[in-house]
């Protein structure tokens, strides 16, 4: 049994990125499954979806990610391993297409967990990742609350579930903000034990409610996956007045999505096989 997830940010997309923002979800989420129903793991179904979704200039995240008021692309990133409690994240990372691959390479080769700013960036260049220009990266608005965060989940035939989260952060943020996206129970959690989560929307009032956790905890405490993702959206408004979204897989692969923002670009693939995608 396999199962996956993914989103690309909880927005309110202009009316003319929706269908692009919509279809690169089933796209990401239909390549990560292609892993999943070969054998594939988790680490690698999440992190070929989040690839997809970097790559996607519809998203704040990669290629299209919001530049910082500098004019420079300060990229957040972490990826999960529930099979260990094990991720490696990056914050402040520059000039790489794929932050999300620099995050696997702290989880594998490295002791850490996680690096920031030039260091992240200097990690990521020993490690072989090709370097791009700023332009190369930087994308233009496409929505008013301008997130489009990207993230996935997924569980894996041996029972591993995986979490990824990926972003450019906050559009015209202060050089060397980071928010929640890469840390570890805010942007993204994952136990094989109980299941795994990745976060979107206003960073510093998830950080306060460490939403990926929030909505852990729920599901460990016996809520279904979507109740639990509705809970903890409930729960970043009521403690914060915040706004954002959340995706999430149990341990039996059972799928859940809140948002509280117009949209959650999404597309599920559950243990059926069937695809689900909204915005
Ligand atoms: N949560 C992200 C951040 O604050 C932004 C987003 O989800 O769009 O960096």
């Amino acid at each position: 049994m396999t199962a996956i997830i993914v989103h690309g940010g909880a927005d309110d997309f202009w009316p003319e990125w929706r269908e692009a923002a919509w279809k690169c979800c089933e796209r990401a989420a239909t390549a990560g499954q292609e892993l999943l129903c070969h054998g594939g793991s988790a680490l690698d179904a999440v992190e070929r979806a989040v690839r997809e979704l970097e790559d996607a200039t519809v998203f704040n995240a990669g290629t299209g990610a919001y530049p910082n008021a500098d004019g420079e692309v300060e990229m957040d990133a972490i990826i999960v391993d529930g099979s260990t409690g094990r991720f490696g994240a990056v914050a402040g990372v520059q000039h790489v297409r794929h932050p999300i691959g620099v995050a696997r390479a702290v989880l594998e080769r490295t002791d850490h967990s996680m690096l920031v700013g030039a260091g992240a960036t200097r990690f990521a260049s020993e490690q072989g990742f090709d370097f791009v220009a700023t332009d190369d990266l930087v994308g233009e608005v496409k929505s008013g609350s301008q997130h489009g965060t990207v993230g996935a989940v997924a569980l894996d035939s041996q029972g591993v579930v995986a979490a990824a989260t990926s972003t450019g952060g906050a559009h015209n943020k202060l050089p060397g903000r980071v928010g929640d996206s890469p840390l570890i129970g805010c942007g993204a959690m994952a136990d094989s034990r109980v299941g795994g989560a990745s976060a979107t929307g206003d960073g510093e009032a998830l950080m306060r409610v460490m939403m990926a956790r929030a909505v852990f905890e729920r599901i460990r405490d016996g809520m279904s996956a979507m109740d639990a993702a509705q809970a903890a959206v409930h729960l970043l408004k009521k403690e914060t007045g915040g706004t954002g979204g959340v995706i999430c897989v149990d341990s039996l692969g059972r799928l859940g999505h809140a948002h509280n923002t117009p949209h959650l670009a999404y597309a599920s693939i559950d243990a059926g096989g069937v695809l689900s995608s909204g915005l």
